[in-house]
């Protein structure tokens, strides 16, 4: 059942928010975040907020932090919201990417989603420049859902060593630029992030 087994080398989810480093950071909305005074706080705002919907767990393997979803998902539904709390110019290990030069903290829960080489969410960019994660299959409840990171991310600031036991796990985890190919072979196009399927000329490399 735990599809997302995974191990980061260094933090093994997107962490909370105190986690994150200040310095050059521009902050979109910094009273978004402010209200919170421990990341307990965070996540059981989160979990209120998602009741019935989706909960943010430890995983039983000691992965730390996963989402699990507490009902059944129809394929296409939308499982998860997320916001942009904070903007970044270039990648971190905590960040999503929504365009070339522009990457974005979001909230809880989706900020703690899982990769998976095989998932079960896919990434579709919303109107707030962040993404909601839509079901690519039924999903039943108490499933832990998560998406590919390498369906955002053009290249992680870290490598990631997966160990999601799909047979079709890419095992390291470097970033679209570096997987295309083999994600190509196993993901349809519309998985991928907007961005990615645009101008390939102004990549950054
Ligand atoms: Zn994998």
């Amino acid at each position: 059942m735990m599809r997302g087994r995974w191990r980061k080398l260094g933090a093994t989810v997107r962490p909370i928010l105190t986690d994150i480093p200040g310095s050059s950071l521009m902050s979109l909305n910094r009273s978004t975040t402010s209200h919170f005074s421990s990341a307990t706080q965070e996540i059981n705002e989160a979990n209120e907020r998602c009741l019935g919907s989706v909960q943010i767990n430890r995983t039983a393997d000691g992965r730390g932090y996963g989402i699990f979803a507490m009902r059944h998902f129809a394929p296409g539904e939308r499982v998860i919201e997320s916001i942009a709390l904070k903007s970044f110019d270039k990648p971190h290990s905590h960040s999503i990417q929504v365009d070339w030069k522009s990457h974005v903290y979001i909230d809880l829960p989706a900020r703690f989603l899982n990769h998976m080489c095989d998932p079960n969410l896919r990434a579709q960019l919303n109107d707030s420049n962040a993404y909601d994660f839509v079901a690519l299959r039924t999903i039943e409840e108490g499933t832990e859902v998560g998406h590919d990171y390498e369906t955002t991310e053009y290249e992680l600031s870290e490598p990631i060593q997966c160990g999601c036991g799909s047979p079709k796990c890419r095992k390291v985890l470097k970033g679209f630029r570096y997987n295309e190919s083999e994600i190509l072979k196993t993901h349809d196009q519309q998985v991928l992030s907007p961005y990615l399927l645009s101008n390939k000329a102004i990549r950054l490399t």
